[in-house]
Order: structure tokens, then sequence, then C-alpha cells
């Protein structure tokens, strides 16, 4: 029985194994991750993917501000747009025929608590007195002890997936849809009804959680670069979670088992997509087939 899975990719299946991000790197990583996907569509699954962006965001950032006397740095929600065009494109030549990418926007609240303290570090870190310069341009930089300096941003809830109905009218048509690629593309409604793009970014995991109900997706996987979230991360006690529930995985969350910059969001949005009535699994790409059927990683739901 085929199942419609959002497989939401993380950093690893679009970086070298230590994270670095040349085109070469990305290509070969994006590549590899594909071959995983490629045999669940094989076998019959509907698949619909969405991934991060925070190396190539860095990136992009950087050639901004080294170009900045040149060319006029772009803003945040460009930069997303067009790392979801160069990173739908690595994955459409991966996957070969019948698949497209949805330049997708991901409505945001200006009133959300977020954009009064933002508090989530993009690009690299700098000196004092290159965040100085930048702050002067109006953005929020905070020193992190021991590494420098870097810029941090809003990152709001996502609301709305605005162009889920496209993605969807390709699902349909029998596409492998690439969508909200690194969050979507940040907008928000002004007083007057209309859209504008805004500095923020959307946690890729979040805004899965999102896609996969507006494509009444059967099955959510979180891929990541370990076979499951670990109790105990990193202690003597460290314990693999397989197959749980939510009572239990919200209660070892409270109890503070995961990071809230990595595997946080990763649980929270297993927990959000299971509460929903579906099947969450948080897993590495290694094993996707077998955690379709609940047979590897974090299991949670249905
Ligand atoms: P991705 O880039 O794939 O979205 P992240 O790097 O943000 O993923 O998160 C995955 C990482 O989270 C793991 O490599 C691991 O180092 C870290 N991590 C933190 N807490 C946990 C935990 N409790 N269980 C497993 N991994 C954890
Ligand atoms: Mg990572």
């Amino acid at each position: 029985m085929g199942e419609r899975v959002l497989i939401a990719l993380g950093g690893n299946a679009m970086t070298a194994p230590d994270g670095s991000a040349s085109p070469l790197d990305q290509r070969r990583a994006v590549e590899r991750a594909m071959t995983h996907v490629a045999a669940l569509i094989s076998q019959g699954h509907q698949v619909v993917l969405t991934h991060g962006n925070g190396p190539q965001v860095g990136n992009l950032l950087l050639k901004n501000q080294l170009a900045a006397e040149v060319v006029p740095p772009v803003p945040l929600d460009w930069c997303g747009a067009q790392t979801q065009a160069t990173v739908g494109v690595l994955i459409l030549n991966a996957l070969g025929d019948r698949a497209a990418v949805v330049v997708t926007r991901t409505l945001v609240d200006l009133a959300d608590p977020a954009f009064a303290d933002p508090v989530k570090p993009i690009g690299r870190y700098f000196s004092e007195a290159e965040a100085r310069r930048f702050e002067q341009l109006g953005q929020t930089w905070r020193a992190f002890p021991g590494k420098g300096f870097r810029r941090v941003v809003a990152s709001p809830e996502p609301l709305e997936i605005l162009d889920a109905p496209a993605a969807i009218a390709l699902m349909e048509a029998g596409y492998t849809v690439v969508a909200a690629g690194g969050g979507g593309v940040p907008v928000a409604r002004r007083a007057d009804g209309s859209l504008t793009g805004v500095e923020a970014v959307i946690d890729k995991d979040a805004a899965a959680v999102v896609l996969a109900d507006a494509v009444r997706a059967t099955v959510l996987v979180v891929a990541t670069d370990v076979p499951a979230a670990v109790a105990g991360y990193g202690t003597g006690q460290a314990r693999p979670i397989g197959r749980t529930t939510v009572a239990e995985l919200r209660e070892l969350q409270a109890a503070g088992h995961f990071a809230s910059g990595s595997m946080g969001p990763k649980v929270q949005a297993a927990l959000r997509f299971a509460e929903g009535g579906g099947r969450a699994v948080i897993t590495s790409l290694e094993h996707l087939g077998d955690a379709i059927g609940g047979g590897a990683g974090t299991v949670v739901g249905r």
C-alpha cells in the first residue's frame, strides 16, 4: 500500500559530511540523498520533499556583504527564494523525470513575538567591528562568547504554506514535488491585505508539518544525520528512542532531552504531525525505506 510521504531533508542531504557547501559538495550530497528517495518512489509511494537551506543562505549572505559596495545586498527573503531554486534544481537533476519545484511562500504574522526578540543566528561569525557596522544598517547582531558575533533574525511560526495549492496540483498530476525549501520564503500580510517579504527565517521542520497537513501526507519523515532521536544524548545513559507515544515523547521533550537548535524542532514537528493523526519518523536517509513502515528511527503516531 503506497503512502503519501513528506520528507524533510536536513543539512546533511545537501552538504558534505563535514558541512562543506561548495557546489560540488552540494551536488554530491543531493545525488546521494535522491538515490534513497528514488527507491521509495519506485516502491509506489508518493513523495513530497522539503529541505533546509542554512549553509546555502549563509553563503549568499557572505557574498552580499563582500559585494555590498558594488551590488546592492538583497533581502533575506530573496536569499530564501534563490536557495529554493538552486537546491531544487539539484534535486530535479538527481531525480530525473516527473519532478517539479514550487517556489513557495510561507505566511507569517508581523505580530509574532519572534519579531520583537530575534534569536535565530544566521550566516558566519564576524568581528565586533564588523558586527557594529552591520548594526548601523539596521541588522541585529549578538555576541557568542569565544566565537565572535553573528547576525540574529526572527524565526516566526509558519501559519500557512501559501503555494501549497500549486504543490498539490503537481502532486496530483503525478509529479514528485519539492516545496517550501528553507521553510518557505517568509511573507506577511500588510494592513491593506497585500503580501510583502520579511527579513526572517522559518524553521524548516515547523514548515514541514504545515506542508504535510496541506498535502494530506500520511507519513512525515524528518531525515537527518542520526538514525533516531536519543534520550540522554551525549551522556552515559544515551538511549535511542524507537517506537514511542506522543505522551512519552512530550515528557522527554519537557525534560530537556532535545537540543533547541537541532533535535528540538524535529521532535516538535513529529509530535504535531502525530497529534494530527499521521505517523512521524525521525531517522537518517539510509533508513528511509524502513522508516515508511515504522520499522526504523524514532516513530510516533499511527
Ligand atoms: P539537520 O541539519 O539534519 O536538520 P541538525 O544538525 O539541526 O539536523 O540536528 C541533528 C543533530 O542534532 C544531530 O546530528 C545531533 O548532533 C543533534 N542532537 C541534539 N540533541 C539530540 C538528541 N537528543 N538526539 C539525537 N541527536 C541530537
Ligand atoms: Mg545540521
